[in-house]
């Protein structure tokens, strides 16, 4: 059994030591790994029922990645099984006119999940304090003060009964080449490859810089982030499930009890 808390950032963390090739010490390549993440998708799949039948707790959970870096993939196969129908996903693209008239919580507060809901944010608020930022977006001052409203606002969610979860997905720059270079080889990838990633990618120390800011600023007890080491696939899969098991079967849910006496109950 793996300790998913190993990848949480308690301390303050630097991306340029944490490999992301690495697999920690899960004893085993990837058959085992895929195999050991199957069962927690089977595990996971039950647990979420639970959360839905229980109907009081929320959960929230923020994917976060350089472009390739695999939240797809984690949606994809993590929540393989899962039923589609308690689980939602929020992407977060380049705000619309509209959005950017509000204030940048303003999209995002009515995407958070509610009782009985696991939702998964496909970048979040958190490009507000990373892409703005890269590329001079607001001024420097504006976003700076965005790190403690963010974790106000977060913390706000979870004193009001909501769970957060937040996932880095650390790939290598070596790697998202790699990834890049398999999509431009393949015709049936082409809708996935942007030209705006390859601009994205000659930025890539101002990213990485940007991301260890986040992680530092804003992983707390309430609401943490985990690093995880995402250039082996199913390893990246695998820690994901095992956070997200510990902390489901941390809730102790329970069925509910019926409001009507069900015993002598017949059906004809
Ligand atoms: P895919 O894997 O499909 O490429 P993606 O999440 O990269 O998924 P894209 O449509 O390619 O989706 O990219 C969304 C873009 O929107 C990203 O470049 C991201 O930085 C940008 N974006 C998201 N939020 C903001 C924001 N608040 N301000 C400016 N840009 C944003
Ligand atoms: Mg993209």
């Amino acid at each position: 059994m793996m300790d998913g808390e190993r990848f949480r950032v308690a301390t303050t963390v630097s991306l340029a030591e944490v490999d992301p090739a690495g697999t920690a010490d899960f004893s085993g390549g990837k058959e085992k790994g895929r195999a050991a993440q199957a069962k927690l998708t089977k595990r996971l799949e039950a647990l979420q029922e639970l959360l839905f039948a229980s109907g009081t707790e929320r959960l929230l959970i923020v994917l976060q990645a350089m472009d390739t870096g695999g939240k797809d993939g984690v949606i994809r196969s993590v929540f393989d099984g899962v039923n589609p129908q308690g689980v939602k996903v929020a992407s977060f693209k380049r705000p619309t006119d509209l959005e950017l008239a509000h204030d940048y919580l303003w999209r995002v507060h009515p995407r958070v999940p509610a009782k009985g809901e696991i939702t998964i944010f496909n970048r979040s608020h958190y490009e507000d304090v990373l892409v703005v930022r890269v590329h001079n977006l607001v001024p420097t001052a504006r976003w700076e003060r965005r790190f403690h409203q963010i974790n106000e606002f977060e913390e706000m969610l979870v004193e009001e009964g909501t769970t957060i979860l937040k996932f880095f997905l650390h790939i290598s720059r070596d790697e998202q080449k790699a990834r890049l270079q398999a999509r431009l080889d393949d015709p049936s990838k082409h809708w996935k490859f942007s030209l705006g990633d390859l601009a994205e990618r000659e930025r890539w120390d101002d990213y990485q810089a940007a991301y260890e800011d986040v992680l530092n600023q804003t992983s707390s007890p309430h609401a943490p982030w985990y690093v995880v080491p995402s250039d082996r696939k199913w390893f990246r899969d695998l820690v994901i499930a095992t956070v997200l098991v510990e902390t489901l079967d941390k809730m102790g849910l329970e069925y509910p009890t019926h409001p009507d006496d069900l015993s002598g109950v017949v059906i004809s």
